[in-house]
């Protein structure tokens, strides 16, 4: 949220240097290109504003506004490579600013409360939760999984046929997106690196991806963990909603 304001702060610095030098009597017509620039500065400087309030207020609330989860995204969209340049302008770890970036994200999909039914929803994993010895293709079918516990997909698939949620490995963005596509979900809970999962955010937006990080006890890409009270709570998030609409009726 700092990088978030300092964003902001520059944006206000640009936009009155620019309508301070506009003012500055020039010819007519880069008076005019100026006072354009400055306009159009000012509606963005607008339109982030009242994004990250309305972001704001749909985390500190718990609850969505009607008509903002758009702005919310856009402004998450537009402004996250903006952050993301900032931290490595100041050497703050680029995956310090992708874990808060999911953290908000995630209590944004939390807030929306939406409730999507159980056959909707998509668990995504990444392939280096596989065990690297294991010669099964997990990534063509989880059914390939024989489930003999050397890593932890086998309890994964458990906890999801449990659920009634479906499942699938991927090994990159391209098969993630395909298994988007495929499977058309309302909701998906994703476990990846920090990189992986905040562009996978972005690139699924107005998707609600809850994101879980994975450990990675042996270095990057190499028979990563997964918290799994982490994960079975973020799946909690729309089963208990679902509940809560069954109640309901
Ligand atoms: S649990 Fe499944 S994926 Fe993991 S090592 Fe065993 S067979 Fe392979």
């Amino acid at each position: 949220m700092g990088l978030v304001l300092v964003s902001l702060l520059i944006l206000i610095g640009v936009t009155v240097y620019l309508f301070v030098y506009a003012r500055d009597p020039q010819s007519f017509l880069f008076r005019n290109i100026l006072m354009l620039l400055t306009g159009l500065f000012l509606l963005i400087l607008f339109f982030f504003f009242i994004g990250l309030l309305a972001m704001t207020s749909t985390i500190l609330g718990n609850r969505s506004f009607p008509g903002m989860d758009w702005l919310i995204d856009k402004t998450l969209l537009l402004l996250f490579p903006v952050v993301i340049a900032l931290g490595r302008l100041f050497q703050i770890a680029q995956d310090k600013i992708q874990r808060s970036f999911i953290e908000v994200n995630n209590q944004l999909v939390r807030a929306r409360r939406q409730r999507v039914h159980a056959r909707q929803y998509l668990i995504l994993l990444p392939h280096c939760l596989q065990r690297d010895s294991c010669p099964h293709k997990i990534t063509l079918s989880t059914d390939n999984c024989q489930k003999c516990g050397r890593c932890q997909v086998g309890e994964i698939l458990d906890l999801a046929a449990e659920k009634g949620v479906n499942v699938e490995v991927v090994a990159g963005g391209t098969m993630a997106r395909r298994a988007l596509t495929q499977h058309d979900p309302q909701a998906v809970v994703a476990v990846a690196c920090e990189r992986d999962l905040s562009s996978g955010v972005l690139d699924s937006f107005p998707l609600a991806v809850i994101g879980v990080v994975n450990q990675r006890p042996q270095g990057p890409c190499l028979n990563t963990r997964v918290d799994m009270g982490a994960l079975q709570e973020a799946l909690s998030i729309q089963l208990e909603h679902l509940e809560q609409a069954k109640g309901a009726r």
